[in-house]
């Protein structure tokens, strides 16, 4: 243990992790070889995570779906971890053609070890042995984001924007305090910049809200990623791979000087709504159903429930969000479960949008501020949810953009 971390001091291990976009293309790979082998002449000793070059997880995707929407598996999985390969192999080419030594690294020669939970998988352990005997002799690990292995053998994949975590939870392994995220943002803002152009750069975020921001449907890091620096008092360090400047640091609320009410507004562009009516009365309709969503691996959000208008009827109204992704398998299990007298109906252009900040704790009114957005704009509300530091919506998407400007204005974000 103690010769592990003197290791680490003597080797100065920083974790950086390239998402799709800063290895999209060649000339990108380029940069990005250059500007580790220049770090690494600057006395850290890299250790490198990437994603697959951007765009070809969805095409993996439509190819698998183009050929069977309902599989989800092994051979799913091992489908889509085939993009962090190709840039996994590319990006070492270009470290070793600029005379840096590199080791391309796929889960199972990591030992990133997961659970079997496909398409979803949880990363269980990770054996060091390897990175740590590769850094100590100069030699550049260049690891694939993404994707695991199960105890036997099959290769799994994290969710959607995984390699995020492998790099926290190698970070974590490694015994490190920091991990760099380079993406094709300079930071985390106030709000997605590609919604709301208001939208500011933060200079620090709490791993709580940052936990919330992914939860409630912000892509600019795995949830995960989060869940697990948090753990580890891991700092996250995301910043963009085309610029050279800080970015925005995820850490501890304790190092924080002051926090907004709310810090920023955060939407998911891709949730469907499905209202069932009517259903069984009672709590056994719904704990088999929610039971056998979970058993297909589909995370429901928000859930309302109402009794039906006529209490002698025995029966209820049921009204939940899914992921957009999931949709083909809810409706197949719904098929399944559901008798004749049941309508559904599948809302799917839904977006959610959420205001969240840690600083709502201490702060009454926020609801209130929240909800006027929306009676003023007209903009019906389908589901709600809230916690001590977050309120979500679904709405249209068509009216999504104009909530999203007028809540960050409403919350004083714009830049
Ligand atoms: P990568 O491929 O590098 O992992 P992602 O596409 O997963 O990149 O995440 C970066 C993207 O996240 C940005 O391009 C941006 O559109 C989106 N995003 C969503 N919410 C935010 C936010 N609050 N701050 C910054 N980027 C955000
Ligand atoms: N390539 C994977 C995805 O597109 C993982 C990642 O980008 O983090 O979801
Ligand atoms: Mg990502």
């Amino acid at each position: 243990m103690l010769e592990e971390m003197a290791m680490q001091v003597d080797k100065n291990i920083v974790v950086k992790k390239f998402g799709g976009t800063s290895v999209g293309a060649l000339e990108r790979i380029e940069n990005v070889a250059t500007r580790v082998i220049r770090d690494q002449s600057r006395g850290e000793s890299p250790v490198i995570v990437v994603s697959a070059m951007s765009g070809e997880t969805n095409r993996l995707v439509r190819l698998a779906n183009d050929l069977d929407p309902y599989y989800r598996g092994a051979a799913y999985d091992m489908l889509l971890a085939s993009g962090e390969q190709v840039a996994v192999a590319l990006l070492t080419i270009a470290l070793e053609k600029r005379g840096a030594k590199a080791a391309p690294l796929l889960a199972h020669q990591v030992g990133i070890q997961t659970d079997a939970l496909f398409s979803k998988a949880r990363i269980r352990s990770i054996d060091t042995t390897k990175i740590s005997s590769l850094v100590e002799q100069n030699i550049i690990p260049v690891v694939a984001g993404f994707q695991g292995v199960t105890e036997d053998d099959q290769i799994t994949t994290l969710g959607r924007g995984g390699s995020d975590t492998t790099a926290v939870a190698l970070t974590a392994a490694l015994k490190g305090s920091a991990c760099e995220i380079y993406t094709d943002v300079p930071a985390v803002y106030s709000a997605d910049p590609r919604l709301v152009a208001k939208a500011r750069e933060l200079k620090t975020v709490t791993f709580e809200e940052m936990m919330e921001m992914a939860s409630v449907g912000s892509k600019v890091l795995h949830f995960r990623a989060v869940e697990i620096a948090a753990k580890y008092n891991i700092k996250i360090h995301s910043r963009s791979s085309f610029e050279d400047r800080d970015g925005t640091w995820v850490m501890a609320e304790e190092n924080m000087l002051e926090n907004p009410v709310v810090s920023s507004v955060t939407h998911d562009p891709s949730t469907v709504v499905i209202q069932l009516n009517p259903v069984p009365a009672g709590a056994a309709f719904l704990a088999n159903l929610f039971a056998r969503l979970a058993e297909k691996n589909i995370v429901v959000d928000i859930i309302t429930q109402s009794a039906s208008d006529s209490p002698s009827a025995h029966t209820q109204r049921l009204h939940f969000s899914i992921p957009e992704e999931d949709l083909p398998q809810t409706q197949k299990l719904l098929q399944e479960i559901l008798k004749n007298e049941t309508e559904v109906k599948v809302m799917r252009d839904m977006a959610k949008i959420s205001v969240i900040g840690v600083g709502m704790k201490n702060h009454p009114g926020v609801a209130a501020r929240f909800f006027k957005i929306f009676k003023e704009r007209n903009v019906d509300v389908h589901l709600v949810t809230t916690s001590d530091i977050k309120i979500s919506a679904v709405v249209a998407k068509s009216q999504l953009k104009e909530v999203a400007e007028a809540l960050h204005t409403e919350f004083d974000l714009d830049v």
